[in-house]
């Protein structure tokens, strides 16, 4: 049974106005974003801990932002993103590392990031940096019991699946979201599942539009609103015995996320209800 959860955003509140939001809202899991590394400590383990336990929340994912420069575009962004570009991997391994140790505190059974735009071409000779950096932090979170995930997007669901067989390690999976697919123009999202769909472990239900060109990603859309075909997705979901969440994602802030999120969940709720 896939549960309908929401993303939230460390600095949008202590961790216990987050957890008392997630509540709020109605949703029993929740991923929460970090991008400032210094939040992953003790203080706020401890505190989080309390908190999801008094609003009844599970934690299903810490996503874990990375630090140094990210250009959220196509011109930049494969030279800027994730664990790619070998000037920042060192520094952001260590994160990824410290953030697994967070979540494991915790009890929280995944971290994910985004990897950045893993080179198509296999005999690019950036590609086996990253599956050197990932076979690493696959290692380090093993040890720790927990899954770590890619976040779906930059790069097309093959190159995706030969990175993942690649690495070879059990506990590596995929957060899938199809809009980052659809919205970089990497792949469709429903089909996508056919190449990747065994290693997904968390969803991101969010929706966008394909680019119009070349040059700029598609744009972000509130779910149901975009050209993601949930009813097919979530079929397939279904299909596949995917018993993760699925978490709302909204890159907007203020009352509007509040609407939006809301009037997902009862967009999911729907097609949920008729599988
Ligand atoms: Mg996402």
């Amino acid at each position: 049974m896939m549960r309908i959860g929401v993303l939230v955003s460390s600095r949008d509140g202590t961790p216990t106005a987050l957890m008392e939001r997630v509540r709020d809202l109605g949703f029993p899991t929740c991923e929460v974003v970090c991008w400032d590394a210094d939040w992953l400590n003790d203080e706020v383990s401890d505190e989080l801990k309390i908190a999801c336990r008094a609003s009844r929340v599970e934690i299903t994912s810490i996503w874990t932002g990375l630090p140094g420069k990210s250009v959220w575009d196509i011109i930049d962004g494969p030279t800027t993103i994730g664990l790619v570009p070998p000037h920042t991997r060192e520094l952001r391994m260590r994160v990824l590392k410290r953030s697994s140790d967070f979540a494991r505190g915790l009890g929280v059974a995944n971290i994910s990031t985004h990897v950045g735009f893993i080179p198509e071409s296999p005999s690019n000779p950036l590609y086996a940096g990253v599956i050197k950096a990932l076979t690493d932090i696959a290692a380090h979170c093993e040890t720790n019991g927990q899954g770590f995930l890619l976040e779906t997007g930059q790069e097309t669901p093959f190159t995706l699946l030969r990175t993942l067989e690649d690495v070879g390690a059990d506990n590596l999976g995929v957060s899938f979201d199809g809009a980052n697919l659809l919205a970089y123009g990497t792949g469709n999202p429903v089909d996508a599942l056919d190449m990747i769909g065994a290693y997904v472990r968390v969803v991101h239900a969010k929706d966008a539009e394909y680019p119009t060109s070349g040059r700029s990603f598609g744009a972000e859309k509130p779910l149901g609103q975009g050209q993601v075909n949930y009813p097919a997705l979530i079929a397939k979901l279904e299909a596949l015995g995917y018993e993760g969440p699925l978490t709302i994602e909204r890159e907007i802030s203020g009352q509007q996320w509040v609407e939006d999120v809301k009037a997902g969940r009862i967009f999911l709720e729907g097609i949920l209800a008729s599988l």
